[in-house]
């Protein structure tokens, strides 16, 4: 199946709704831009939201990639600007945890980065929020989690996430979920997006790195069968989406008493 078809399937099994307002999660790389070409296309309420990360040059080139595609698209961008916000760019938030405990990047990073875009796209009283996420990162999430020992890490994951309804939670959709990157890839330069195809220069993540070269020795329809095997071995966890709770510190919404995103600040005594 072609990848417009595919991401058209995604849409119509999440039942999603063209009167919805969408906000399009933009990093400036492939993935978040197909998306938001795609739900153009489509025909769906989108607005693009960015967080400039302020990681040097990266950073400056990703904002460029996501004001052209926004100005081609005919939407509207929303910037937050990290330093303006917190007083600080990803990477000194990050080093001041790394001095106290040592994570990885990208722990550090996503996990700020989700707070902020849940916390911002809800004062934009969006309805949802779409990732650019794909085949390859859902397969690769699933087998870090079991290798992990901790399966059910990913009951939340599918192309909607699976939350308890909560005002303060935006829930998450997924169009690329069932399309593997390299078609991602191919469909953005046909299309000649403007994109930032530089790598994040603080990517530095061993253990996923090795999965992710496990993962391209695989074939798509491999992929593609952990994702379904993920959601029968989820089925069979029967994990009950707990309820959410509000951070004590942030009033944001949690899974324990304090956020992670507080927790991190705490450990950097931020
Ligand atoms: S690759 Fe890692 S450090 Fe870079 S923007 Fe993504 S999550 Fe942050
Ligand atoms: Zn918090």
């Amino acid at each position: 199946m072609k990848l417009e078809s595919k991401v058209k399937q995604t849409l119509k099994k999440i039942k999603l709704s063209k009167k919805e307002k969408i906000i399009v999660a933009l990093s400036g790389g492939k993935d978040s831009s197909v998306v938001a070409y795609l739900m153009k296309k489509f025909g769906y309420n989108i607005d693009g939201f960015h967080i400039d990360l302020k990681i040097g040059k990266y950073s400056d080139d990703c904002l460029k990639a996501v004001k052209e595609l926004c100005n081609s698209l005919g939407i509207k961008l929303h910037i937050y600007d990290m330093k303006k916000e917190t007083g600080a760019g990803m990477c000194y938030l990050r080093s001041a945890v790394q001095s106290k405990k040592n994570l990885k990047n990208c722990a550090i990073c996503g996990v700020v980065k989700k707070w902020i875009l849940n916390k911002e796209v809800r004062k934009l009283k969006a309805d949802k929020i779409a990732t650019g996420h794909h085949l390859d990162d859902e397969a690769q999430t699933f087998l870090l989690n079991i290798l992990k020992g901790s399966p059910e890490l990913s009951a939340n994951s599918g192309a909607v996430s699976k939350n308890s309804p909560d005002k303060k939670f935006i829930p998450r959709i997924k169009p690329l979920f069932h399309v593997p990157e390299k078609e991602i890839k191919k469909y953005s330069i046909e299309k000649k997006l403007p994109v930032n195809y530089a790598k994040c220069p603080c990517a530095i993540d061993s253990y996923r790195i090795q999965v992710r070269k496990f993962m391209n020795t695989l074939s798509d329809k491999e992929k593609e069968n952990i994702i379904k095997n993920s959601e029968k071995i989820l089925k069979k966890l029967n994990k009950k989406v707990s309820d959410v709770n509000y951070c004590e510190i942030c009033g944001e919404p949690s899974r324990k008493k304090i956020c992670k995103k507080c927790e991190l600040m705490g450990i950097a005594n931020y």
